[in-house]
Order: C-alpha cells, then structure tokens, then sequence
C-alpha cells in the first residue's frame, strides 16, 4: 500500500488525516517536533502502519530531506503543519516566517529527493483567500469570492500587525510560494492545496480535551466553561467539520481532478449564539450555568458571517462529499467534552 508523509502530525486537522488514511490502509509517517510527541502519537494509533519522525522546525532549511531520503517510498506527500497561534506577539519570527519557511522546505525537500512522488497537498486556509479587508475596509463588503480569490497583506504590514492579522498574512504569503514553485519548476509531482473555513469537530483522542484546545476547537471550548453573567463574543464565521477536512486532504491525493486545485471548504455558518443554542438544545442539564444569549439574534449572527459573498461550488462539485450538518459537528464536539469532562 503507498506511503504517506504527513507533517505535524500531532495537529487537531492532521489526527484525522492520518486516521481516516490507516483506515484506509495507506502507510504512514508523520512528523512531529519531538520524540514524546511522537511516542504519544504511535500509542494512539497503535499500529505498525504509522510511525513519526522528528522535524523539530519548520524553519530548519532541509528540514525534510532525510525523511525523503530515508523514505523513498514516499507517494504522497500532506504538509499540513502550520504555526497556528493568534496570540503570539513576535510575529514575524513565529508566524510569519516559519509558515514560509516551512512550505519553502517541504517543496524542495519534495523535489530534490522525493524520488517516488506523486502528490503534494499543502494545507492553507480561506486566510489565504477573502481575507483583505482586514488591512483595507474599502473592499465592498458583498465581493464576490472563490477558489480564485486571493488575500493580499504585504509582509512588511503583517509583520508589524496583530497574531491574527499576521497568521491570515503567513497563509497567503506561504501558498504564494506553492504556486511561484509550480510555475518555476515544473515538478514531476502533483500539486493540490486545501483551503478550509474555521474547522470544528471532535478531537481524534478523548486525550486531547485538554484545558486549551487550540485556535478554533477552543471556541466552542470555552463557551461551554461561560459563567452565567458573562456574555459570548461576537465571533462569527464560516465553517466545516474536521473530519470532512480529513476527508478532503485524501481525495485530493487520490483524484486527478484536484490536481493544480485550491479547494476552499466551507459547509455553513456558526456565530457563538449559535453556539449556545445548539448546546442548550442537545446537552441543557451539563451545562445549565451557560447563559442562553439572546437567541432572537441567532439568524441575524448567522447571516452576515464573513465578508465577502463566498462561492465553493466548483470544490464541492469536485470533491462529491457528503459532509457532516454543522449540528452534528457541534453534537458531536460537545458528546465529547461530556463524556471527557464527566459532566
Ligand atoms: P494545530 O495547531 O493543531 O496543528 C499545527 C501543527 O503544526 C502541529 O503539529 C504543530 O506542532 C505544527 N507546527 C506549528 N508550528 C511549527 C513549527 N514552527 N515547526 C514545526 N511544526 C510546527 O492546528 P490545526 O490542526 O488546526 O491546523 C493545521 C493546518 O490547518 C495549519 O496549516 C492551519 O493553518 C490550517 N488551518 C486550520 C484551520 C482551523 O480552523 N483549525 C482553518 C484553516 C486552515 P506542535 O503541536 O508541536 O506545536
């Protein structure tokens, strides 16, 4: 069965990604930046198909090469692994450069020494795409976008931006170097790049219900600990579950439809109202303390989520996939916190 390297395999996306491709019988290696990562990783998988080797940065140049060069049965190769931290406050040297650096390096890894490869899927972000209005608010807010848009934040502005500027700006800027490389040289291998909305669902291990659950799981994480006088946000988005994610990242390596393609995924619209309703509604006595909101504004948070008028149909129409509702991907997350937290 072929190979698959898939980076930063510890990550919320790429638990599922290597899950649903053991389930699918691929072989896999992983790459984790540590070695207790690693051993974690292969006691939850629990099978000789996978095994971890350590990239310990994304900026180290080369940093792929051996794996490659160890591995040379390598088909395919999934680099999902991104710094994905709104709060850090050196931008540039944690965000911003390891991002591209990261992408630089599985590329030319990938062309130097991946003899037998076929694919390569890169993993970015809608950040990549609709995402301009956040450094200059005269873009209509009804502009029309797809797999063809393009989010355009100069380096020198992300660089003296916010963490979440700044990471909306690493994503373009890494998946820039994607298409330059494809153009520049001409790689024997396939390229394919994954674009997802916000993405929410459960964590392929009860084990990683943590405290903190990273940029976007936390979302919902944290409303579910709200005191009964505080107040959701107003965070509001465009959204997919994981597992569809994961789902996506394999089609693109197994259908020659996606090659060359940005496959921007999104399945529906959350706001943090929306959040509480669907919690009160499925699980009202473990988290009775969560104050209700207002939920007469739900469908006016769920309206207007993102700037912009987001098109996916060409993805949708390549991809086929039947995708989760947003209710059983919140069902789902919260039967998890539960069970987690014996609530
Ligand atoms: P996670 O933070 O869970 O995973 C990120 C992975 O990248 C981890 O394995 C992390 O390692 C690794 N990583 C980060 N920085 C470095 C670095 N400097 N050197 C080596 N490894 C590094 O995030 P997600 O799973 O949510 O995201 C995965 C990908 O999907 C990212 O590319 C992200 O931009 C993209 N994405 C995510 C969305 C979401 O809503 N979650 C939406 C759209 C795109 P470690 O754990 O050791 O830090």
């Amino acid at each position: 069965m072929s190979t698959v390297l898939v980076s930063g395999a510890n990550g919320f996306i790429a638990q599922h990604v290597v899950s649903q491709l053991l389930e699918k019988k691929y072989k896999v290696i992983g790459t984790v930046r540590t070695d207790a990562k690693g051993q974690h990783l292969a006691k939850n998988f629990s099978t000789p198909d996978f095994q971890y080797v350590i990239v310990s940065n994304l900026s180290l140049p080369g940093g792929f090469d051996e794996v490659f060069q160890q591995h040379p049965e390598i088909e395919y190769f999934l680099h999902v692994a991104s710094p994905f931290n709104f709060s850090d406050v050196d931008v540039e040297e944690n965000l911003l450069k390891p991002a591209l650096a990261g992408t630089k390096e599985a590329l030319s890894s990938a062309h130097k020494y991946g003899k037998n490869l076929k694919k390569l899927v890169v993993t970015s972000s809608y950040a990549a795409m609709g995402w301009t209005y956040l450094i200059d608010k005269s873009i209509p807010d009804d502009i029309y976008i797809d797999e063809d848009s393009w989010t355009d934040i100069p380096w020198d502005v992300a660089a003296k931006s916010n963490g979440f500027i700044a990471y909306v700006a690493s994503k373009a800027h890494a998946e820039r170097e994607v298409w330059n490389f494809r153009e520049r040289e001409n790689p024997k291998f396939e390229l394919t790049v994954v674009n997802p909305t916000y993405v929410y669902g459960p964590q392929a291990f009860d084990s990683d219900v943590t405290e903190f659950m990273g940029e976007t799981s936390e979302i919902i994480n944290r409303i579910t600990k709200l005191q009964p006088d505080e107040t959701p946000r107003r965070e509001r988005g465009m959204c997919i579950d994981v597992r569809d994610v994961a789902g996506a990242h394999i089609i693109a390596i197994e259908k020659d439809e996606c090659n060359g393609k940005r496959l921007l995924l999104f399945n529906a619209s959350f706001s943090e109202q929306n959040f509480l309703n669907l919690i009160h509604k499925f699980y009202p006595e473990q988290f009775k303390n969560v104050p209700i909101g207002e939920p007469e504004t739900t469908e006016a948070t769920l309206t207007k989520t993102f700037w912009g008028d987001i098109h996916n149909e060409k993805t949708r129409e390549i991809l086929k996939q039947d995708w989760y509702s947003h209710e059983q991907c919140v069902k789902d997350v919260l039967e998890q916190i539960v069970r987690v937290r014996g609530l």
